[in-house]
């Protein structure tokens, strides 16, 4: 069974009732929320030698001038935030409130041993900086609230979710859907994931997806290397919709069941009745 049933499967994807328009430059979502500037050095170049002959240069210099936020630094935000840096994205924020706990470190690798004790959030930043220097990140030490959301959103151009709770997902929703930001949505169950690329004015929202209330247990069973396959999995979604490489998968659910190890994508459609996030005078 997926984390969120995929009852509200169709064959079409319309716009959602009351978006934002997502802004759209050359047909892709616009970048530069931090400031930062897309020129590469000759060792960024180098670095992502690699990767080049995928992304392109011009590829390449819109991800250097791409700016996310990781909502979260646990097991789904540290292989996130890895991968982002990897790609060569130019800023991450990452925002998270807690510490790193020793029942953390069986799926979170920005965590590691000596760090129980530490704020997440400063612990993934250090570790991400390492790994890649030319990326900029800022770690955040709080949760993901209704008092700061809207002016962490503002900051970026698009958000990876990375959290285990519901409550700050429809928060990032309504904030994202409301800005026109890109929002990706990424949850982990046991052997099993998804994620929702979600994009406002072409995509239902998640409230759209979700109507009831859902809980969030205090425990949800999680193992490392399939955190890491949804990760990676958010990942391209969320790099595909700024590049243009491949085929977007926004306005679908995609579906991990890493016990047969089989992944469906599902259709999804707006909820007639969603006042979706976005309304004039809302935010
Ligand atoms: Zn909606």
């Amino acid at each position: 069974m997926p984390i969120i049933p995929a009852r509200l499967a169709s064959s079409t994807t319309p716009r959602c009732r009351g978006a934002s328009p997502l802004r759209v430059e050359a047909g892709w979502p616009s970048l530069g929320a931090s400031g930062i500037g897309d020129e590469l050095s000759p060792q960024e170049l180098l670095r992502y030698d690699r990767q080049l002959q995928v992304f392109g240069l011009e590829g390449q210099r819109r991800l250097k001038s791409l700016s996310v936020l990781v909502a979260g630094a646990g097991g789904l935000g540290s292989f996130e935030a890895l991968y982002l840096a990897a790609v060569g994205v130019g800023r991450l924020v990452i925002v998270d409130g807690d510490v790193v706990d020793p029942t953390n470190l069986n799926r979170q690798v920005l965590h590691w041993a000596e760090d129980v004790g530490r704020p997440k959030a400063v612990s993934a930043a250090e570790k991400v900086k390492k790994f890649n220097p030319f990326v900029e990140v800022e770690p955040v030490t709080e949760p993901i609230t209704r008092d700061n959301v809207y002016e962490l959103v503002k900051r970026v151009d698009a958000v990876i979710d990375g959290l285990d709770n519901w409550e700050a997902r429809f928060l990032l929703d309504e904030a994202t859907y409301s800005l026109g930001k890109v929002f990706v949505h990424a949850g982990v169950h046991g052997m099993e994931g998804q994620v929702v690329p979600i994009v406002p004015g072409e995509t239902p929202c998640l409230r759209c997806l979700l109507p009831e209330s859902l809980s969030s247990p205090p425990k949800v069973p999680a193992v490392g290397f399939v955190v890491g396959m949804v990760a990676g999995m958010a990942v391209a979604e969320l790099v595909k919709i700024f590049t243009g490489v491949g085929r977007s998968n926004k306005g679908r659910m995609l579906i991990l069941d890493a016990i047969d190890m089989e992944i469906v994508r599902v259709d999804l459609k707006p909820r007639k009745g969603c006042t979706c996030p976005g309304e004039p005078g809302k935010q």
